[in-house]
């Protein structure tokens, strides 16, 4: 059977029959002290699927990744990766699942004293324990792929902030995560060094198959890119479809205002 979301049309995205969520958060629940932040959230993720999560600033959209990738440990509910339940595991467990979830900051948290291609080989050979010649040549892929070849040698400070942001994306696609994370990755750059980061986002989105949950604030690229959008606010994912849907025919009224107050 092909999965739901499929049949009812709220995913661009095309579907394998049978093909299992390779993301499960199930009645997901986070709170800090007495504020809960996440509210019995439940989101499926297929493979290769691009889903964009956007809602206004203090919603949870942050603490939902960091719950995924296990830098905040849910109050309740459980997520899945590949079949797998990744909440309530062990260290070791846990160093397991950061090979398979990749993630991409606000900020680039690039090694300051390592080289752009440096900062993309150490999780290969630190981690995943691959030889420095084939994480040389790994990075060295990655770093084409998102055009600094030739600015492999140089360390952060010598690389605009967009550049770094593409480092940090070359680094974590290098290392194949099962999924892709991404946290308001262009929140920090310069207007004028934006378009590059998403052109690279994009060009992962639809040629690398790559599964990636993006939060952002770009709707240009949420309506292009996007297979589905989730719309959060205040921890309760409100309203979530295909992005032409959310954008041009919001069922909620949160929705609507949201959209048209960043519009
Ligand atoms: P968003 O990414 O959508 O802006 P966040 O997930 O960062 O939202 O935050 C959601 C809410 O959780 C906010 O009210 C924020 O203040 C609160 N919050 C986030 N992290 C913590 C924390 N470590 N301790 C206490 N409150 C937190
Ligand atoms: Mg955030």
């Amino acid at each position: 059977r092909i999965a739901w979301d499929a049949d009812q049309g709220l995913t661009r995205h095309h579907f394998t029959p049978g093909e299992h969520p390779i993301v499960r958060i199930e009645h997901l629940n986070k709170s800090f002290d007495a504020t809960q932040v996440l509210k019995d959230v439940n989101i499926n993720v297929w493979p290769g699927e691009v889903v964009v999560v956007l809602g206004p600033s203090g919603s949870g959209k942050s603490t939902m990744l960091r719950c995924i990738n296990l830098l905040e440990t849910p109050t309740a509910g459980h997520i899945l990766i590949e079949d797998q339940e990744i909440t309530g595991k062990s260290n070791a467990d846990v160093n397991k699942l950061r090979r398979d979830v990749g993630m991409v900051f606000q900020g680039f948290n690039l090694f300051p004293h390592l080289t752009a291609k440096q900062n993309v080989m150490i999780g290969q050979t630190k981690v995943l324990k691959k030889s420095k010649e084939e994480a040389e040549a790994e990075a060295m892929k990655q770093l084409t792929a998102v055009g600094l070849a030739d600015r492999a040698d140089f360390k952060p400070a010598q690389l605009s902030g967009g550049q770094q942001q593409r480092v940090a994306i070359a680094r974590a696609v290098a290392m194949h995560p099962d999924v892709l994370l991404f946290d308001e990755p262009t929140s920090a750059l310069d207007p004028e060094l934006v378009r590059g980061v998403l052109d690279v986002m994009r060009d992962l989105a639809e040629n690398s198959g790559m599964t990636m949950i993006v939060v952002t604030h770009e709707m240009g690229f949420a309506r292009d890119v996007a297979d589905r959008v989730v719309f959060m606010e205040e921890g309760v994912v409100v309203e979530q479809g295909l992005p032409e849907d959310v954008f041009d025919r919001p069922k909620n009224a949160r929705t609507a205002e949201f959209l048209g107050s960043i519009k």
